[in-house]
């Protein structure tokens, strides 16, 4: 790996066209024939050809899988947390001979730039899943509270709905934590990036899971996920994606009192105090926004600044994203590649031609087509000045390459702006004074705040707050998702 973090290894080989076509599902440890009538396809956002088409589960393959599901919860869930583990390395080691196919497909469905797919795609999902089967290891399970056994096991057979813009990381933070916690799962991928969860699938196969631990259903959010999530036999529903779906989700869980996890959208704040490394803080805040071409759902997308230094902010965050090389995700050059569709980046544009609309200035980028792309979903790395807090593109998550920045006139608005938002999923906060920055980030709404730049860390729990979402993942705080607790008094 590179000092910016970025892949050496070879370049993994785009898809070629009409190459990934997939007629099967798997459950029950077999590929069966999905027997769904529509059939999805799936574009390189880079070149916006057709890689390949997948069949979508019918309604008897969901209910099939539920119950293989089913069938194999009371067999893996009395396995000790130690065999789950071995299961869960052996897992690891089956999907690690899976990297470049991994890179190839995710970039080309997603538009990550290669360099950047390896470690936060990929890279990233290993180590979680590694770091899930330790931590499994470490987990009591059992307490004695006074006359009172309290026992902590699996929740029941869970569905796993994940989205397309981390699809592998996204879908590991459940299936990790629901298999080590004893659960079984059916896994229903994003139409738009599939392709992972069928290597994800392969992967649990030859590590030789038990036959329904892991199992495999596609097809579209409104059949096969409102199937899932409806299901009686399904006691979980751990779901990423929009509040809108989510909500709905929320909803249609409640018809047979399920646990249902949340992880939704963001409209996350960088506050950058007085004192602060501009340099450091700006540089720092634009990677995070602009991070997988701004479809990441706790990237940074406020910036906000002290009045006095937003002239100094401006001109070095418009430095910063004018390094940030845009092209083919294929491409080792590029930093980043296209949205993940012609339907997002219809939206992403909506965004920022209404920001100018309502009277924001585009300090770079805009909505235009990059000159020299003219294939493929770009969109430009764009950054706003003269928002106000009440205008759109400060209050809803575009999900593209957009950087809102607010002028605060002192600390206590700063806090006022940065919390006066319906999601509350990350932040950042910065300062000279490391204690200071902790103490504003104890006031900032968010379920995880990052101050002065602390590195993601994956064993620290991670969701969000109001209309982010409900529940945590990653790590033992992500097991505990999926553990419901029994008491037995004698
Ligand atoms: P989406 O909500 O359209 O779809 C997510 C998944 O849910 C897909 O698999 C989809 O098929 C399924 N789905 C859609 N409607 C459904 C329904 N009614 N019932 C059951 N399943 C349904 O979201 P997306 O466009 O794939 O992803 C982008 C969104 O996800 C963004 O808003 C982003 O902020 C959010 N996101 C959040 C996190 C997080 O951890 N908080 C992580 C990644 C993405």
């Amino acid at each position: 790996m590179s000092a910016d973090g970025s892949a050496d290894e070879a370049r993994p080989a785009r898809p070629e066209p009409d190459s990934l076509d997939r007629d099967t599902i798997f459950f029950g440890g077999r590929w069966r024939p999905a027997g769904g009538e529509e059939r999805a396809s799936v574009r390189d956002s880079g070149t916006e050809s057709v890689i390949g088409t997948v069949r979508s589960a019918s309604a008897e393959d969901v209910d099939a899988a539920v119950e293989a599901a089913d069938r194999a919860l009371r067999p893996w869930a009395a396995l000790s947390p130690a065999r789950r583990a071995e299961h869960l390395r052996a897992f690891h080691r089956a999907l690690s001979d899976r990297v470049a196919d991994l890179t190839s497909v995710i970039s080309a469905e997603v538009g990550t730039a290669v360099r950047m797919c390896g470690p936060i795609q990929v890279q990233s999902s290993l180590d979680l899943l590694a770091l899930t089967a330790d931590a499994i290891l470490e987990k009591p399970l059992e307490e004695q509270v006074a006359n009172s056994l309290v026992v902590h096991r699996e929740v029941g057979v869970v569905a796993a709905i994940t989205p397309w813009n981390y699809p592998l990381f996204q879908a590991m933070g459940k299936i990790a934590a629901a298999l080590a916690a004893g659960c079984t799962v059916v896994h229903k991928p994003a139409e738009l990036a599939p392709y992972s969860a069928f290597v994800m699938a392969e992967a649990a196969e030859r590590a030789g899971l038990p036959d329904g631990v892991y199992n495999l259903v596609t097809g579209r959010g409104r059949v096969v996920g409102e199937q899932l999530v409806a299901h009686p036999r399904v006691r979980m529903v751990s779901f990423t994606g929009s509040t809108a779906a989510g909500t709905r989700v929320y909803e249609l869980a409640a018809g047979s009192i399920k646990r249902v996890a949340l992880e939704l959208g963001g409209k996350s704040p960088s506050l950058i105090l007085d004192d602060a490394d501009l340099p450091l803080a700006v540089k720092a805040t634009v990677n995070r926004a602009f991070l997988n071409s701004g479809q990441t759902c706790d990237a940074w997308t406020r910036l906000l600044v002290p009045r006095t230094r937003l002239d100094e902010v401006l001109e070095l965050a418009v430095g910063s994203a004018g390094r940030l090389t845009l092209g083919d995700p294929f491409d080792g050059s590029s930093r980043l590649g296209p949205l993940v569709s012609d339907a997002q980046r219809a939206r992403v544009r909506e965004y920022i031609d209404g920001a100018i609309a309502d009277g924001a200035r585009a300090v770079i980028g805009g909505s235009a087509q990059p000159a020299e792309l003219d294939r493929g979903y770009y969109v430009r790395p764009t950054i706003f000045a003269d928002v106000r807090p009440e205008m759109t593109i400060a209050r809803e998550e575009v999900f593209g390459p957009v950087l809102a920045v607010l002028a605060y006139d002192s600390e206590e608005e700063a806090l006022r702006i940065a919390n006066d938002s319906e999601y509350g999923l990350s932040a950042a906060v910065w300062s000279a004074d490391d204690e200071h920055a902790l103490a504003v980030a104890r006031q900032v709404e968010a379920g995880q705040v990052v101050v002065n730049g602390g590195a993601f860390n994956p064993a620290a729990p991670f969701g969000g707050l109001k209309r982010s979402g409900v529940g945590r993942e990653l790590g033992a705080f992500g097991i505990d998702e999926f553990l419901e607790t029994r008491a037995y008094q004698r």
